[in-house]
């Protein structure tokens, strides 16, 4: 990914003519609309609503497991 930036500068590379811009709108290069800059977060761990349920049902069922004990 050419977005990784190090550092607190907080910039993205254009779409429209791969210069590395600072977050606006608009590219200050071309004028085309930027996109919004991916935010890291815990989105980028890819699960499904399915996924998330398994992993809550198991959550419960291992917390009800050791309350149980
Ligand atoms: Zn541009």
């Amino acid at each position: 990914m050419p977005e990784e930036v190090t550092g607190a500068a907080k910039s993205v590379i254009c779409p429209h003519c791969s210069r590395e811009v600072p977050i606006a709108k608009r590219c200050p290069h071309c004028g085309q609309i930027l996109p919004k800059p991916k935010k890291k977060s815990w989105k980028t761990y890819k699960l499904t609503p399915v996924e998330i349920f398994l992993a809550i049902l198991g959550t419960v069922v291992l917390l009800i497991a050791l309350v149980a004990l």
